[in-house]
């Protein structure tokens, strides 16, 4: 059943304030934009006003909500208005870890760029010799670890008597780590009359006290305090799914082909992940449509189009431009990211599960946003169970499987006799049995389902369970792990310059070669299909007329270039 796709005004209840509501001067509006940031996060519109008056402010947030854009940009309109720059910082923002020192340098690098907003990370680990110099050039926002930030106080680099603002960011996390002597060794050094900020995912009475003690007369905001009533929330059926930021990709194409959805929406954070998502979808094989603040009215209602009629099932969007729309059919709701707030989630699993059909929502959360995703079943009062990713193995047998279901299919129907010749005259050389197999795997391998990439995403939910909520060290970086891609003994790798992306599919490669080359289909090895190219095992004997055949002859209509594999990467 094709989706019927509603696309109207929505109700008026939700706040609408925009980052030009609260009076942020243009330099920064334009980087926001810049970033493909839609709207501000609840956090952000609740922290900035205050902060921009010069209010002290108590923030109750987790990663993930937009704090530190909710801090940073205050701090960096804090800095524009400064009548004169000097060398000693303006603000200093003091964090638990250096992973964290260098992700809020990196932010307010990057809000800050068209004012000349010189940051600088301090962390214990990195020689000092570098920090020195900075420091001596000028700096206007230090972000540190407690530790080394005392170690520059003491050698008297660190100058603090013209900081106007300081953000505790993470503070119980640092009263965890030990750090509550430094903080107020270092809170000493300050001038009185500075602003103070404090940022914690908890409120244990540790952190009242160090506010009570540093901060003037405080706003304080919660993010997640406001409980839903018992069953508004809609019955949905949920999980979560904990994957380190490199696999994401991978890990949502993964649970995609295992879920099947009828029709989807997937949230992303930005523009730039919105278009950059819906891409790599497409690559994949997905009909995948995109939809944020930078689409036009006539594009948008394309895509409305494309869903209405079913040539898309994959909505990939921002909230902002999900906003009024109402799709009927609606079977799963993805969120690449954990929402900003409870709210927000709330609001878009209430997508599905209407009208008593089941719905789906799914949640994929960084290792150091899984405090968030605990703010979030705290608030809807629901478990949200974490799942395994399906493995490479699980998916094979999914994929063996649907292979099987067709088969079965097929052999239900009673036109195989046309096929009958091609069976007998095949018995003169082989079994039956190996007939069946081959004839198995090249219905397997056509419906596509064994040419797809087979990275393996490493399982970290284990260990997350283990760490505290919150914890950011968990998350094994870029690490990527590649299969083997030695070929078979006796077999070489030939490279063609044409993979999925130019709907090339193994049997493709098999004809053009068994075709050109005169080698027979069982000759020819493991065939592997990226994007942009595809790998085929041939006879080391035969490679060169291999290649020497398919000068000049087209695969799919279209000429592709074959070399060896080892010329492509040399
Ligand atoms: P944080 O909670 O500060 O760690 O931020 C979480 C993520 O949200 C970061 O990747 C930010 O770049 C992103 N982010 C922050 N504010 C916004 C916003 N208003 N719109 C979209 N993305 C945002």
């Amino acid at each position: 059943m094709t989706p019927e796709v509603t696309d109207v005004a929505d109700d008026a209840t939700e706040d609408r304030t925009t980052f030009a509501d609260l009076a942020l001067r243009p330099e920064l509006l334009k980087a926001l934009t810049t970033l493909g940031y839609e709207e501000p996060t609840p956090i952000q519109r609740e922290a900035i006003p205050p902060l921009l008056e010069g209010k002290d402010l108590l923030g109750q947030a987790a990663t993930g909500t937009g704090k530190t854009a909710a801090f940073a940009l205050p701090v960096l309109q804090k800095l524009a208005e400064a009548e004169r720059r000097t060398t000693a910082p303006l603000a200093l923002v003091l964090v638990p870890t250096r992973e964290l020192a260098v992700q809020v340098c990196e932010a307010v690098h990057k809000y800050g760029r068209d004012l000349g907003a010189r940051v600088l990370p301090i962390y214990g680990g990195q020689p000092i010799g570098r920090q020195l110099q900075a420091l001596e050039r000028g700096v206007d926002v230090v972000v540190a670890t407690p530790g080394r930030a005392i170690d520059h106080i003491g050698r008297g680099t660190l100058k603090l008597d013209g900081l106007q603002i300081v953000v505790l960011d993470e503070a119980d996390e640092m009263l965890d780590m030990g750090f509550a002597e430094d903080i107020e060794s270092i809170l000493q050094e300050t001038p009185s009359e500075r602003q103070t900020v404090l940022f914690s995912a908890t409120m244990p009475p540790r952190i009242d006290k160090l506010a009570r003690q540093h901060l003037k007369d405080p706003v304080r905001i919660t993010i997640g305090r406001e409980q839903t009533a018992p069953g508004e929330a809609p019955r949905v059926r949920q999980s979560a799914y904990i994957v380190p930021r490199a696999h994401k990709p991978a890990a949502l194409g993964r649970v995609l082909d295992v879920e099947a959805p009828t029709a989807a929406i997937v949230f992303c954070r930005t523009r730039d992940e919105v278009d950059q998502l819906t891409e790599t979808l497409n690559g994949r094989g997905y009909r995948a449509e995109s939809l944020h603040g930078g689409i036009s009215q006539e594009q948008r209602d394309r895509v409305m189009g494309r869903l209405r009629n079913g040539t898309a099932d994959l909505l990939v969007a921002t909230d902002v431009a999900a906003r009024g729309l109402d799709i009927e059919q609606l079977t799963h709701v993805v969120n690449y990211n954990v929402p900003s707030a409870p709210e927000s989630y709330v609001h878009r699993i209430g997508r599905v599960g209407r009208a008593g059909r089941e719905g789906v929502a799914i949640t994929l959360v960084e290792p150091r946003e899984h405090g968030m995703l605990k703010t979030i079943e705290r608030v809807t009062k629901q478990r949200i169970p974490v799942e395994k990713v399906p493995t490479v193995a699980d998916l094979r047998a999914r994929r063996l499987e649907l292979t099987r279901a067709a088969l079965h299919e097929s052999l239900l129907e009673d036109d195989l006799e046309g096929f009958r010749v091609v069976v007998e005259t095949l018995t003169d050389d082989f079994d039956l049995m190996e007939i069946a197999l081959a004839a198995v795997k090249l219905a397997h391998e056509a419906s596509g389902a064994a040419a797809t990439e087979e990275e393996e995403i490493p399982d970290v939910s284990a260990r997350i369970d283990r760490d505290r909520p919150g914890r950011g060290s968990a998350e094994p970086g870029n690490r990527r792990e590649r299969r083997p891609r030695t070929p078979t003994a006796g077999m070489t790798r030939l490279f063609f310059g044409a993979g999925r992306s130019a709907g090339i599919r193994p049997q493709d490669l098999v004809g053009a070669i068994a075709g050109e080359a005169k080698l027979k289909g069982r000759d020819i090895g493991a065939i592997e299909i990226a994007d942009r190219f595809s790998l085929v095992e041939v006879p080391e004997s035969s490679a060169q007329s291999v290649i020497v055949a398919l000068r000049g002859a087209t695969v799919k209509g279209r000429k592709v270039s074959v070399r060896l594999e080892r010329d492509q990467q040399g």
